[in-house]
């Protein structure tokens, strides 16, 4: 087995152990390989054992690397969205994770009517209101996912949310926590149905599944340490 081969089976079944202390299905929850910063060897490396969901953060660092890759790869987009980049962000991604407010929602939705498709989304939401983050407030959320729901060429899936790194995992399962009682709030706030939710990264993947992530987004425990932060 090689080093990746084992890494992606170590973290799978640490997934499904998490599912099984939860009482879920391990076929609840997907894996996201976050190859930000890694090059297209690593990605091709994961690809050929398995893997098919990948995530990048960066427009212009994705866009050098998915020509090179398989067809079969599905993109998620993570980090923050420029408006003018939306356009080449829709031609290589299949999802967007990162939707922080009504006005990037409605800019992407009209490039996608533009571009005859429909665009899978998780609204951001800044669940512990860190200065230094992106995202809905949970307040601007309630108010306006019922707009966001009514866009034509916009599909919600649910919310995504990138809490404060902790080593404790109490703290951690309590903005996980957060994350899905908002997220039940604006399903009735907006009468929308948002059963998506992208949270869990490398550190607290566990502690989100417990609390009903349906999406891990799983960067440095697959691929290795980055040597460059994002
Ligand atoms: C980089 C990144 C991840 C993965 O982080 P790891 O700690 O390496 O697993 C997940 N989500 C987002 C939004 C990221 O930018």
């Amino acid at each position: 087995m090689s080093g990746m081969e084992g890494r992606l089976a170590a973290i799978r079944e640490r997934i499904a152990a998490a599912c099984s202390r939860a009482g879920r299905d391990s076929g609840e929850v997907e894996l996201l390989a976050v190859s930000k910063t890694f090059p297209v060897d690593a990605i091709r490396e994961a690809f050929d054992v398995g893997q098919r969901l990948f995530a990048e953060s960066r427009q212009q660092e994705a866009a050098s690397k998915i020509p090179a890759l398989p067809e079969e790869i599905e993109w998620h987009f993570i980090g923050p969205l420029q408006r003018n980049k939306a356009r080449k962000v829709l031609a290589d991604f299949a999802c967007v994770h990162s939707v922080d407010s009504l006005k990037l929602a409605t800019h992407l939705d009209r490039i996608s009517g533009e571009e005859s498709r429909r665009t899978r989304v998780y609204l951001e939401v800044n669940i512990a209101g860190e200065p230094s983050k992106a995202g809905f407030t949970p307040e601007e959320l309630l108010a306006t996912v019922g707009q966001v729901g009514e866009l034509p060429h916009l599909e919600p899936i649910g919310l995504m949310v990138i809490p404060p790194a902790t080593d404790d995992e109490g703290e951690a399962r309590h903005w996980f926590s957060e994350a899905r009682k908002l997220r039940d709030r604006a399903e009735t706030a907006g009468g929308l149905r948002l059963p998506g939710l992208s949270m869990g990264m490398s550190g607290d993947f566990e502690a989100a599944i417990l609390e009903g992530a349906t999406i891990v987004r799983v960067g440095s425990a697959l691929f290795g340490e980055r040597k460059y932060p994002v």
